[in-house]
């Protein structure tokens, strides 16, 4: 069978180090294997109106953001293909049918909706189209025949949820959709990437965010004012790594040459854990080699990114290119969708002469 991935981003912010950790990240290396015969990057600008429906512009402006977030992080057109939800319109119709495969009351269990609709303080006023984007992201999923789909842990449900409609359309209509997994970071800190403030999830809707595109100042200034272990006052005291942001951090960027190069009075970061731990080792120490590993990682993003940004109407050819391609995958879905579920009257010979013959004879 062949190897598909979709993936993507909603336009509400610019990308931060979550996302890079969480995804991002993984689908560069993904695109590089070679092991996929084709790769979707969605920027959800659809999904990301269904709860900014009055803030058309956040989403319009920061479509290009996404766009050079993914470039600069080496998402490349030649082998991936990016594009706009808005502009592949057969993925809506994908959600209508769909609809009819859910129920309300599976959709109010579904964990990551009720997370967001708390997040939001949507209570009693929730969009409907908001409530049934999991559907929208089946058809997604489906549209492209997706087999894979690397995303950080808060998207399991709605994986979960894409599975049970391919499930239960393929067993209602014939077998028509590929069943898609969820491809989620094997380290833990990756797979949801607390913010800067300690809080669960780093979220562009909860400004806690070290984005891929902040300046050199402002990564070493979140960093130094980062959330740690309240009880760590004296450095002499011991401290805790459990829900501390810079050990989560470190577990998710640094890698035992980092220490060689800008801490090596430490081997390995169990070392500089058990140090912090038995007390003796200062936060300020910490961060200081936090902010170096991560400035390592994100200089070269940063420096791509300055580059893309003197020709931005190159990314939205970019982006329209990927858009017509998306769709013709979409529409040859679409019409298998429509064959198995027999409203492809036109093409139904079978129906046309059968209803010829029973008037005939009438
Ligand atoms: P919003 O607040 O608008 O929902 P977001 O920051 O949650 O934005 P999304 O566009 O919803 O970002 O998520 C895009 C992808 O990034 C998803 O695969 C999601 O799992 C992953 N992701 C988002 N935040 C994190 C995080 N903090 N850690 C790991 N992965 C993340
Ligand atoms: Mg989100």
């Amino acid at each position: 069978m062949r190897q598909i991935i979709l993936t993507g981003d909603r336009p509400t912010g610019r990308l931060h180090i979550g996302h890079y950790v969480g995804s991002l990240r993984r689908r560069v290396e993904l695109q590089n294997s070679g092991v996929y015969d084709k790769i979707f990057i969605m920027i959800a600008d659809a999904q990301a109106l269904t709860d900014n429906a009055d803030n058309p512009e956040k989403v319009r402006q920061n479509i290009i953001e996404v766009a050079l977030d993914y470039l600069s992080c080496g998402l490349d057109p030649e082998k991936s293909i990016m594009f706009i939800q808005s502009q592949v319109p057969e993925l809506t119709e994908l959600s209508f049918y769909y609809m009819n495969l859910v129920t309300v009351s599976r959709l109010q269990r579904n964990p990551t909706v009720k997370t967001e609709i708390q997040m939001r303080n949507f209570e009693a006023s929730i969009p409907v189209g908001f409530f049934t984007y999991p559907i929208s992201q089946a058809s997604d999923i489906t549209a492209f025949k997706a087999t894979t789909v690397p995303v950080g842990d808060d998207q399991l449900p709605m994986i979960e949820q894409c599975r049970e409609i391919v499930h239960k359309f393929n067993s209602v209509y014939g077998e028509t959709l590929v069943m898609p997994k969820a491809l989620i970071p094997e380290n833990e800190s990756c797979s949801r990437l607390p913010g800067t403030d300690g809080k669960a999830k780093m979220s562009k809707s909860l400004g806690n965010c070290i984005y891929l595109s902040d300046s050199e100042e402002e990564v070493q200034k979140k960093v130094m004012s980062m959330f740690t272990d309240p009880d760590h006052l004296k450095v002499s005291d011991p401290g805790k790594i459990e829900g501390n942001t810079v050990f989560i951090y470190l577990d998710a960027f640094c890698r035992d040459e980092h220490f060689a190069k800008y801490l090596p009075d430490y081997k390995n970061l169990d070392e500089l854990k058990a140090h912090y731990q038995r007390g003796g080792l200062g936060d300020v120490k910490v961060k200081r080699f936090l902010n170096a590993v991560m400035q390592e990682e994100l200089a070269p993003i940063r420096a791509r990114r300055k580059e893309l940004e003197k020709d931005i109407p190159a990314v939205y050819e970019i982006l329209r290119k990927g858009s017509i391609e998306a769709e013709r995958t979409a529409a040859q879905t679409l019409s298998e969708v429509k064959q198995a579920m027999k409203i492809n009257y036109f093409d139904d010979m079978e129906l046309i002469q059968e209803q010829a013959k029973r008037y005939s004879e009438g």
